[in-house]
């Protein structure tokens, strides 16, 4: 396959460089990989197979011409005929905005309602691009940071009250006096639609005391440096202050954070590979310039406490550590096929997209020859070709539906 970089001004200069065997630093901001059909930025399939010798073709004309045999009659059944899931490599450098996904019936009747009021699919002001959910998996190839659901309201207002900041005693009431999922709605509620008259000083003031309180030392350093960090980045954003209410999650490498609709997310930086659902539905709750809808983000937003939704890879047979998550549109395994005795067969009956993030992986498949797969490559794997064994000293992500 042959994909295309998002060249996102918060991307990394080096990470995706690397990895493809370029240059480094590149010429511009390198942010995202886009391994898939996405209509916006599609692979294109080269070299192998029946496209021998021919053009590139996109993934999603391949698609279209035999939806049943690129993706298999259930991804058929399931999702319709194009493929149900979008595969990403991110490097961020800087943070991305603050943003939470809707619920499968809260996209339909979002969708519905956006094109019953005529609002153009590429207006700045539009929620909606389609009538999909969009769960996502975020797997660290290096360590990741990233701000993830709201925090146990108990420990958010010891985090507050040892600010020692009176501008923010008001505010901290909010939640002192009910520390539970109503408590953190009212207060994200109040900050994220306060005027910037009220805004701007709070903001000077809670800037002031993490300063001190960084210098002081404090349980909550890391906390406090992230909202100095986005503060510098976005002045002025109410996301800066909403970034004190939420978990602060850094990931080993191997380890991945699900996004479940509802889920108030933000990353910070670092290197993974990510999954999701083919959809463009984001509610953005600010950290950037970009269109910001309160009270949809608010409708969607899931406030209820529970534990930061880490995901550790579990061992699926030999060489194969699978990724666990409830989504049907996706799953994701990290393989590495040497640590089998013959490789990894790749038995799957929809559609299988190979991600080769070290080493060189060797494809078995019907053709003579097997196929190569160098570091930073990929290959597509059409449902009608069964029985490919993947083999070689190589980390590979192997991306599926998850039915
Ligand atoms: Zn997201």
């Amino acid at each position: 396959m042959s994909n295309r970089i998002r060249p996102y001004a918060w991307g990394s200069r080096t990470a995706l460089a690397e990895l493809l065997g370029e240059p480094t630093p590149s010429a511009h901001p390198q942010a995202e990989l886009w391994i898939g059909a996405h209509p916006g930025d599609p692979s294109r399939l080269v070299g192998s197979g029946s496209s021998a010798g021919s053009a590139p073709q996109s993934l999603v004309d391949r698609i279209a011409g035999d939806p049943a045999g690129q993706l298999g009659s259930e991804a058929v059944d399931q999702f319709g005929t194009r493929l149900p899931f979008l595969l990403k490599v991110l490097a961020a450098a800087e943070p991305l905005s603050l943003q939470a996904h809707p619920t499968m019936e809260q996209a339909k009747a979002g969708f519905a309602a956006e094109e019953r009021a005529g609002i153009d699919i590429n207006a700045a002001g539009r929620n909606y691009k389609d009538a999909s959910h969009k769960p996502e998996l975020i797997c660290a190839l290096t360590e990741f940071h990233a701000l993830c659901g709201f925090r146990d309201p108990q420990q958010t207002v010891q985090l507050l009250a040892e600010l020692g900041c009176p501008e923010l005693e008001r505010y901290l009431g909010l939640l002192s006096g009910q520390p539970d999922e109503n408590g953190t709605r009212a207060l994200f509620s109040s900050i994220i639609s306060m005027p910037s008259a009220a805004l701007d000083p709070l903001l000077d003031a809670v800037l002031a005391a993490c300063v001190r309180r960084v210098k002081d030392g404090s349980e909550f350093s890391a906390e406090y440096r992230t909202t100095l960090e986005l503060g510098e980045r976005y002045p002025g954003d109410p996301g800066v202050l909403a970034a004190l209410l939420m978990n602060r999650v850094t990931l080993q490498p191997d380890q991945a954070l699900y996004l479940g609709a509802g889920n108030l997310h933000a990353y910070l930086s670092g290197t993974g590979v990510e999954i999701m659902a083919n959809s463009d539905n984001v509610l953005r709750g600010g950290l950037t310039p970009k269109h910001v809808d309160v009270p949809e983000l608010m409708r969607v937003l899931d406030f209820s406490v529970g534990p930061v939704p880490v995901i550790n890879p579990v061992p699926d047979g030999p060489g194969v550590w699978r990724y666990p998550t409830p989504a049907k549109e996706f799953a994701l395994s990290k393989l590495l096929p040497d640590d089998a005795p013959d490789g990894v067969l790749l038995d799957h009956s929809g559609p299988q997209v190979v991600l080769v993030t070290a080493g060189t992986a060797q494809l078995h498949g019907a053709a003579a020859a097997p196929l190569t797969v160098p570091k930073g490559r990929t290959a597509w794997i059409p449902a009608d070709e069964s029985g490919v064994r993947i083999t070689g000293a190589a980390t590979v992500f192997l991306a599926t539906d998850g039915l």
